[in-house]
């Protein structure tokens, strides 16, 4: 399959006002990762890691501040209980959800606009609990998911006790996307770099969705444009670990990805995308990332991307 992938150039600034958006990571508590489901030749080994759960706030100048991605839920308490074995076994540690940490730094929930889920449709369990966190203390944000959520959202808990999603809040405002829609102002772009499709969000070239499917159909993962010719790519679950794509000599584990072959395609695309010197990838649960001193909320991201991006071009 990835001897099929074809590149375009990524879209430069424009030169009449190019608008760009404020980045900042939220540690939203972390999970034991077994490495058996992180790298294919982990798989039958014991060992594993500790790793962040990443979930992200942007902040554009016209639109606002919107989430990409919740985190986990504090305590690990309040999923559907059909999650409950999965949150032992990946001993989910969540002391402040993306709400506490936000108003630690200064900003209410309910100044958040939207809420974007990288994920689309579920299939199987423990591989999307940990960035859908809690969705009710933010009672004025539109629910950003793919189009075949809803399907999924006919069976929730605690009307169907087995279901791993439970029902939306009461009033819950929902837009749901689709690659290929007409509809303003989400700008359908294919192929679109590596990737073969993209959506223009605000349809100024601040902010594209892309579309990553493998770890589960419907992965979504984003590049956002964070100052002149400079991109940040929110890499999601596309891989597990730094060594998935760079060097990127470790193969995802079919253990943790819905359909492997396409998993492997989309980390193919990830590391061309990567390999373009203006942009830096994080990866949801890229511990490396905390290492390597990556700010974290309330500071932004912006000014750290311009470092690391110096740094890419010495190495
Ligand atoms: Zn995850």
């Amino acid at each position: 399959m990835t001897s099929m992938i074809s590149q375009t150039s990524l879209p430069q600034d424009s030169p009449a006002g190019q608008r760009y958006v404020s980045v900042y990571a939220l540690h939203a508590g972390s999970i034991f990762l077994p490495d058996s489901d992180v790298f294919e030749d982990s798989i039958g080994k014991d060992g594993g890691l500790t790793v962040p759960s990443f979930a992200f706030l942007i902040d554009h100048e016209v639109h606002g501040k919107f989430m990409f991605d919740l985190g986990l839920r504090k305590g690990g308490k309040g999923y559907p209980p059909a999650w409950d074995e999965t949150l032992i076994e990946l001993k989910v540690d969540c002391s402040k959800n993306v709400a506490d940490l936000l108003q630690e730094g200064g900003v209410q929930p309910s100044s958040i606009n939207s809420i974007i889920y990288r994920y689309s449709k579920a299939c199987g369990p423990h591989l999307h609990f940990d960035h859908v966190g809690d969705l009710t203390p933010f009672p004025h944000a539109e629910l950003i998911v793919g189009a075949d959520t809803a399907a999924l959202m006919q069976q929730t808990y605690p009307g169907d006790p087995t279901s791993l999603w439970p029902e939306w809040p009461a009033g819950q405002k929902v837009r749901y996307l689709h690659f290929g829609d007409a509809d303003a102002p989400a700008r359908p772009i294919a192929p679109f770099h590596s990737f073969a499709r993209a959506l223009d969000l605000y349809g100024d070239g601040s902010f594209y969705l892309l579309d990553a499917p493998g770890h589960l159909p419907g992965h979504l993962a984003a590049l956002a444009r964070v100052s002149p010719n400079a991109f940040i790519l929110l890499a999601g679950d596309c891989c597990h670990n730094r060594q998935c794509y760079t060097p990127g000599v470790r193969l995802v584990s079919r253990e943790n990805y819905h359909d492997i072959e396409t998993a492997r395609d989309t980390v193919e695309r990830l590391k061309r995308m990567n390999g373009e010197p203006n942009v830096v990838l994080v990866l949801a649960h890229e511990r490396e990332r905390l290492e390597d001193s990556m700010p974290l909320f309330p500071q932004r991201l912006n000014e750290w991307v311009t470092t690391e991006i110096v740094r890419k071009r010495h190495e």
